[in-house]
């Protein structure tokens, strides 16, 4: 069995875009600037946010992190996003999903700049996605794509199942690997709550790409010998003898499917790592577009 190390691929992804950063940077041109904006304090929010920043430093971009209170309003966050879209000195923002119950999500992915909407989330951008025209591609299937190609994964032909229909992973990473592309030419069943008798598909699969937040949902007996499985799952679990109390827990029973497995992805330290590293990507291409 081989582990997708997403933490060891998205670091070497990083330092890539440190080296295309420093390239800019000698031809006088100003570094990407990435906006997170998020809104009330939820504590794995927080976190993620955080660690998106951080790269941003690490890889020399600039990056700025707007907090706004849980209370505000959905039209004050448009007018906070308005802003944002008319300022030529950011070249890409974020805004941290979930928001607070009364705010629209749908109304604040609609108020986005298509062109600054490094997410990937706005309808034209999903759009141009799914026609397989240049766009963002969401940041978690773009992830699998790369570390797929990074590992040589043969995905044409494949029997590709995935689990989890989600606008942000499920949905779009069925699309790409179905579609004419490198990373693709898959023959890919998207299943889901409603769907009868999973195991049966998913022991035909080649591939499995698993995003449902079920901690430990997929075992052993599901699978075949030598499937590819990747994880996206991340549930927080309680764990006293964390210093944060709390440990991450994926969608796959790692320690029983890592046996039949060809290749796994961990977690922590799978996809999540990709995720931040493609926004990364994101950001450098909506600054060199502009
Ligand atoms: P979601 O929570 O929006 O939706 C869950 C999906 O799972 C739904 O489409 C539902 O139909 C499906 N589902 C639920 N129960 C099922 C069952 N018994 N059988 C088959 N399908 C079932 O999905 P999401 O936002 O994609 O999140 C899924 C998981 O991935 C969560 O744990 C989330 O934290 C994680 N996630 C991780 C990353 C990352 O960077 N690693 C990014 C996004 C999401």
């Amino acid at each position: 069995m081989v582990l997708l190390d997403g933490k060891k691929t998205s670091a070497d992804i990083r330092k890539e875009i440190a080296l295309e950063v420093e390239e800019l940077k000698k031809n006088n041109k100003k570094a990407p600037h990435l906006v997170a904006i998020i809104v009330g304090n939820n504590g794995a929010s927080i976190t993620y946010v955080n660690a998106k920043v951080k790269a941003c430093k690490e890889v020399g971009f600039e990056s700025t992190l707007i907090e706004l209170p849980k209370e505000i309003s959905e039209q004050e966050l448009i007018n906070k996003i308005n802003t944002l879209n008319n300022d030529k000195f950011i070249d890409g923002f974020i805004v941290q999903l979930p928001l607070p119950e009364h705010i629209n999500e749908e109304n604040i992915i609609m108020a986005i700049n298509p062109d600054k909407d490094v997410d990937g989330f706005h309808p034209t951008n999903i759009g141009k996605m799914t026609l397989n025209l240049p766009t963002f591609i969401p940041a978690t299937p773009f992830g699998i794509l790369e570390l797929l190609e990074r590992y040589k994964i043969e995905t044409s032909g494949k029997n590709v199942i995935v689990i989890g229909r989600s606008n942000i992973v499920g949905t779009p990473i069925s699309i790409l690997l179905g579609q004419k592309r490198n990373v693709g030419n898959a023959t890919v069943t998207l299943t889901h709550s409603r769907t009868v008798d999973l195991p049966k598909i998913t022991k035909q699969a080649d591939i499995i790409i698993v995003a449902l937040g079920v901690p430990n949902f997929l075992k052993a007996d599901m699978v075949k010998e030598g499937v590819v499985i990747v994880d996206v799952g991340i549930t927080r679990v309680e764990d006293t003898s964390k210093k944060n109390r709390f440990k991450l827990i994926g969608d796959v029973d790692f320690k029983e499917v890592s046996q039949k497995a060809s290749y796994i992805t961990p977690v922590p330290g799978g996809v999540g790592p990709m995720t931040i590293a493609m926004l990364l990507k994101n950001t450098l291409l909506a600054c060199k577009r502009k």
